[in-house]
């Protein structure tokens, strides 16, 4: 297995990253997004695909995006963004929406001022990987604003050394995900998480769920995320040495 970064990318800072992705993908309060979308997720979600992340999982579904994410879409207000999403909700008789595609809390800003636009009967699911929230606290704060808020973190492996093998960041991020957990669990934020497990033990899952525990008991319940092989997934994975498997037993 390898041990340096994932095999792509050396250790990187992720919240650096996350500035670094922000000059590239934000301009003012506008964002870069590349389509909006009925999505049948949940249910049934009005989704819009913005781009930029600050990790770089390699089982990501949007690789070519989060490596770069200047090549595609176009900049969008928030306003612009809230108007699209009520619309296709409205349209396909949706009650949620999303910022899907990469991750959406790198344009804070932006961010808190769709949030703003999105009526109270609409639920607002937000996709995270929880690295900013759990950078800084006030963001948690933010975010407990908003009533019609759900919060999804998705944890990257269930340890310090997985999530480094999976992103190529710093192991500081795994921390930075589960801080992100308690944050919102402070602010009173309704969160659950879910964990990529494809590439873990069953005891180091079962460590997991004691941890998560030890955070909220509610977030003991984790989802758990499967690898899908989408496009170049496998090539990624291989190149990097990784061992996985796609369907978990417990
Ligand atoms: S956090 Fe999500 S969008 Fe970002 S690289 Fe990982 S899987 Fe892709």
């Amino acid at each position: 297995m390898n041990q340096i970064g994932n095999g792509i990318n050396r250790f990187y800072d992720p919240v650096e990253r996350a500035a670094e992705t922000a000059r590239i993908v934000c301009r003012g309060n506008q964002r870069r997004y590349y389509r909006f979308r009925a999505a049948k997720f949940y249910g049934g979600i009005g989704t819009a695909d913005c781009l930029g992340c600050c990790l770089r999982c390699l089982f990501c579904w949007s690789w070519d995006k989060v490596v770069r994410p200047g090549r595609y879409g176009k900049f969008y207000s928030p306003h612009q963004v809230a108007g699209k999403l009520i619309t296709i909700a409205r349209k396909k008789g949706f009650r949620q929406v999303r910022i899907s595609g990469n991750e959406p809390t790198i344009a804070r800003d932006h961010l808190l001022l769709v949030l703003e636009q999105i009526p109270g009967d609409i639920r607002f699911i937000l996709e995270t990987n929880g690295i900013m929230i759990g950078h800084d606290s006030t963001y948690a704060q933010d975010l407990s604003r908003f009533e019609n808020l759900y919060v999804r973190v998705s944890v990257k492996g269930t340890e310090k050394a997985e999530f480094s093998q999976l992103t190529g960041a710093d192991s500081s991020g795994f921390e930075l995900q589960l801080r992100a957990l308690e944050n919102l669990a402070r602010f009173n934020v309704p969160t659950h998480s879910a964990v990529m497990v494809s590439f873990s033990s069953p005891e180091k899952i079962k460590a997991f769920r004691k941890r998560l525990r030890g955070i909220h008991k509610e977030y003991e319940d984790f989802e758990m995320e499967e690898l899908v092989l989408y496009g170049t997934v496998e090539r990624r994975l291989l190149k990097a040495g990784l061992s996985f498997h796609t369907a978990y037993e417990p």
